[in-house]
């Protein structure tokens, strides 16, 4: 969550939102029930950093966010991995672990508060059999590897508590991995720590999410991890060129020969060009203004209230979503893609018809009609996320 370019600029876009777009994907009762009968994990969703920022009950219906109780139920929705994401601002301090450890700390609340709906989940059987008995699991994964501050007691500690990807870098080059964010290279890839801390992810069964690094980092990873790694809530720089933060063809095709998983990011900024260009574009000029008139110009502040107005933003579609999990599949074929949706992570750029955790079975509609098999979907939905999973849980039994 919280990327570089997320700004409250995007609550003047709830003004222009039209909600009349997304007819073509009401899902059917098929594809309802498809959803409902399938584990369906979504690899990224930021829950404990928006409790964080504003207390909110997610166990009972809430009135903002993307994500509660009731609206994952109507969803389907069965293992979203709880993002632990501490800010690049508290890269070098020890804030960063005591940020990491409140985090796990509101996510054991969830589950403290209702038992009968929740449940943490730290392997590939809790997930299934916490499914079995109708409760939602609630996985983590580390979004920074910050809080790890160079000491692997941290990683040990982190893993008892529940942790089990790490995403290795955020919005900067941390003291493990370079970021795609950040033009310096500090590392040219991962750091000396970075390396070893990937090798001790594997034999202590933690993912590694390959997420927010430099290219030159994401294949350095791929060459020392011993298992499948995977992009929690990335999409592909195909159809957005030159964004560095989504994963391109050939990155893609490495990631099949080591057997990852590329979890697709939701956010219209992610998988549209034109949502992109939107949005550098509203930055730009809202930065020139700024930096002409001032922070705190009445001039500024009409500009958050009208610009999105006069220029309505170009949502993405589930077709657009659609797009690259087909581009995937046409590279690598069908065993290496998932969803990470980064919902309560982008804010209102979500794309027509998968505006929160209850849109799920409009994403399936759209693979029944695109000729997806049942059996494919399933991969989609979960199948081969918990085929990495489980190879991770493997290799780490035996090390
Ligand atoms: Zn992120």
């Amino acid at each position: 969550m919280k990327h570089l370019h997320k700004t409250t600029l995007f609550i003047a876009c709830t003004l222009a939102f039209s909600s009349a777009v997304n007819a073509t994907y009401q899902a059917s009762e098929k594809a309802r029930a498809l959803t409902q009968d399938t584990i369906l994990i979504d690899s990224h969703i930021d829950v404990p950093y928006r409790v964080s920022e504003k207390w909110v009950d997610v166990t009972q219906a809430t009135e903002d966010g993307d994500f509660d109780y009731p609206r994952a139920k109507a969803g389907g929705l069965n293992a979203p991995f709880m993002s632990i994401y501490v800010p690049a601002s508290l890269d070098d301090s020890d804030k960063s672990t005591a940020l990491a450890h409140k985090l796990i700390d509101y996510v054991e609340a969830i589950v403290g508060r209702a038992p009968d709906k929740f449940a943490i989940a730290k392997s590939v059987k809790d997930v299934k059999e916490q499914f079995k008995q109708g409760l939602i699991s609630l996985p983590m994964g580390m979004e920074n590897g910050s809080p790890i501050q160079g000491n692997l007691d941290n990683l040990n500690t982190f893993y008892e508590r529940g942790i089990r990807y790490i995403t290795l870098a955020h919005s900067q080059s941390n003291h493990i991995a370079d970021s795609s964010y950040d033009i310096r290279r500090k590392w040219k890839g991962l750091s000396p720590f970075g390396k070893k801390l990937v090798e001790e992810m594997n034999n202590i069964g933690i993912m590694v999410d390959i997420s927010h690094v430099s290219d030159q980092a994401f294949y350095q990873a791929i060459e020392i991890s011993k298992v499948p790694v995977i992009a929690s809530h990335s999409s592909l720089r195909k159809f957005t060129p030159g964004f560095e933060r989504n994963m391109d063809d050939v990155m893609i095709k490495a990631l099949g020969k080591n057997g990852g998983v590329i979890q697709i990011n939701f956010g219209s900024t992610f998988v549209s060009k034109l949502s992109q260009n939107w949005r550098n574009q509203m930055t730009t000029k809202r930065k020139a203004l700024v930096e002409e008139a001032g922070q705190d110009s009445p001039l500024v502040k009409a500009f958050d209230e009208e610009y999105a107005v006069k220029n309505p933003f170009p949502f993405a579609s589930v077709d657009t979503v659609l797009d690259h999990i087909d581009h995937v599949v046409e590279l690598i074929g069908i065993d290496h893609v998932g969803i990470g949706s980064d919902y309560d992570g982008v804010g209102d750029s979500l794309p027509e018809g998968l505006k929160d955790v209850s849109s799920y079975p409009n994403l399936v509609q759209g693979l029944l009609d695109r000729n997806y098999s049942e059996a494919d979907i399933k991969k989609i939905l979960s199948g081969n996320f918990l085929r990495v999973w489980q190879a991770v849980e493997t290799y780490a039994d035996k090390h």
